[in-house]
């Protein structure tokens, strides 16, 4: 995995993406985490999905600015497809407080879905529609 950006002391997607691999669900640390941004302890050995996968911050997405990393936003970008990038939240209010980092991503062509960490996900961009039917299908399944 080649990466734009650097971690440091980040380890949120360690709390806030789900990892069946491991099992661990969404929004809860991951058992080998450390939340004192010492890292994985299984590094090494880590499973494939976290070998494989990055957010969109680390990956440098240059609608993203330093000071946007997942720890200091409290939330954590995935992307879903081509143009489509996902938000989510780590604790409740994370996102109200990233209006103007949404607005850059769909400044830059991106539908962005807005995941609470309680209530009704949403979007916002050029395909929201679609997002929003993707979310509906994924709430269903979660069901
Ligand atoms: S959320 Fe992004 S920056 Fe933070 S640890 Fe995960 S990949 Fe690194
Ligand atoms: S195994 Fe390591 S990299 Fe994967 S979620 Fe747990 S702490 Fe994070």
């Amino acid at each position: 995995m080649t990466t734009a950006r650097s971690c440091g002391s980040c380890s949120l997607c360690c709390k806030v993406m789900a990892v069946s691999a491991i099992p661990k669900g969404r929004g809860v640390w991951c058992p080998h985490a450390s939340q004192t941004g010492a890292g994985c302890a299984i590094y090494a050995d880590r499973p494939a999905p976290c070998r494989n996968w990055s957010c969109v911050w680390v990956s440098g997405h240059p609608a993203l600015l330093e000071a946007d990393r997942p720890d200091k936003t409290g939330v954590v970008a995935n992307r879903d497809g081509a143009r489509q990038i996902s938000l989510h939240e780590s604790r409740s209010g994370a996102l109200e407080g990233v209006a103007e980092l949404v607005n850059r991503l769909v400044a830059a062509g991106e539908t962005v879905s807005l995941i609470p960490v309680a209530g009704r996900p949403t979007a916002v961009g050029a395909e929201a529609d679609e997002a929003r039917r993707r979310l509906a299908r994924l709430e269903k399944l979660r069901r």
